[in-house]
């Protein structure tokens, strides 16, 4: 299949990532299904496009027409076998979570086409393991995304050990449509973006729990020292201490090295609920969520 042959795309998961796929691909020309396990869901992640395209109108990206095709580009769905049965590509980016993720890539293979082609957004998860339950592993890849979507250029692109190299090609010159930038990647635990990003996050928070220095001072050791846009506890708060703590999990389990043990600090903040941004209160209190 060639890159131009993909015309309809369902998104599973209208979350934070899976409202802005779906946004991109319909500011792209393609026909979207957004599909979610609620209504609310579903609508939540519609409300959140709208208000990320009358932010690109104020930009002067787009004009009010624009947005008012792309919103017409975006059609809710809650069946599965519905969301499923017409697509050329389904990009799954629902909760981080590996047996929900299996299951939903048993009932893609089951209701989708056969030439249709299964990516998921996974910030870790095996890609191998995702495509090993479908019984066309060969069309199983990793379409990385970045948060938040419309924004972000990067797109990694995973092959887990059975991705063909036509999916590879077709999923690249796909990311390219998009006006992302792909990058290859083999499938190991966290990819490339979060072998390397979450253990700086992980050294952070030890730095917190051992007194080493505030968050404010390590965030500003990092921001002006390293250059980074952002420090590294702002960052984490960002993502969510809980998508830190399954992601260093996952590190921890697949590499088996006791250098990505999670820091006890960020076991205990996730325990209490202190999940950062999303909750208000993480290593710093946020009074709008
Ligand atoms: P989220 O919690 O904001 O959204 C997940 C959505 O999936 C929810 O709306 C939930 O109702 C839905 N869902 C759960 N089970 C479902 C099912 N069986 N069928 C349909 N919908 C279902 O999560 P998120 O932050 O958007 O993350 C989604 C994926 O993207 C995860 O794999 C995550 O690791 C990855 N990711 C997240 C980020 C980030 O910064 N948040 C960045 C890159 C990748």
């Amino acid at each position: 299949m060639a890159p131009d042959q993909i015309k309809a795309v369902t998104v599973v998961g209208a979350g934070t990532m899976g409202n802005g796929i779906a946004h991109v691909f319909a500011q792209h020309g393609f026909a979207v299904l957004l599909c979610d396990v609620k209504q609310e869901f579903v609508d939540r992640g519609l409300a959140t496009i709208r208000g990320n395209l009358d932010r690109q109108i104020k930009k002067g990206t787009i004009t009010e027409e624009e947005k008012g095709h792309i919103l017409g580009s975006i059609r809710p769905v809650l069946n599965l076998q519905e969301a499923c049965s017409g697509a050329d590509l389904i990009v799954e980016a629902v909760t981080e979570q590996e047996a929900v993720k299996k299951h939903l890539f048993r009932d893609f293979d089951r209701h989708s086409t056969p030439s249709a082609i299964l990516a998921s957004n996974t910030s870790s998860i095996s890609i191998t393991e995702l495509g090993a339950v479908t019984s066309r592993p060969d069309k199983v890849i990793g379409m990385h995304f970045m948060n938040p979507v419309p924004v972000m250029k990067l797109v990694e692109v995973i092959r887990g050990l059975a991705t063909s190299d036509a999916t590879y090609q077709v999923i690249k010159g796909l990311s390219e449509r998009l006006e992302k930038v792909p990058v290859e990647v083999n499938d190991y635990p966290g990819f490339i973006s979060n072998r390397v990003l979450l253990p700086m996050l992980n050294e952070a928070m030890y730095c917190v729990m051992e007194g080493v220095a505030t968050p404010e001072a390590i965030d500003t050791v990092m921001k002006l020292g390293m250059n980074h846009p952002m420090g590294p506890l702002t960052l984490a708060d960002f993502i969510g201490l809980d998508v830190c703590l399954s992601i260093m999990e996952v590190l921890y389990k697949g590499l088996g090295d006791s250098k990505y043990r999670p820091c006890p600090l960020l076991k205990k903040m996730v325990a209490a609920g202190h999940l950062g941004r999303k909750t208000g209160k993480g290593f710093y209190t946020y009074t709008t969520a």
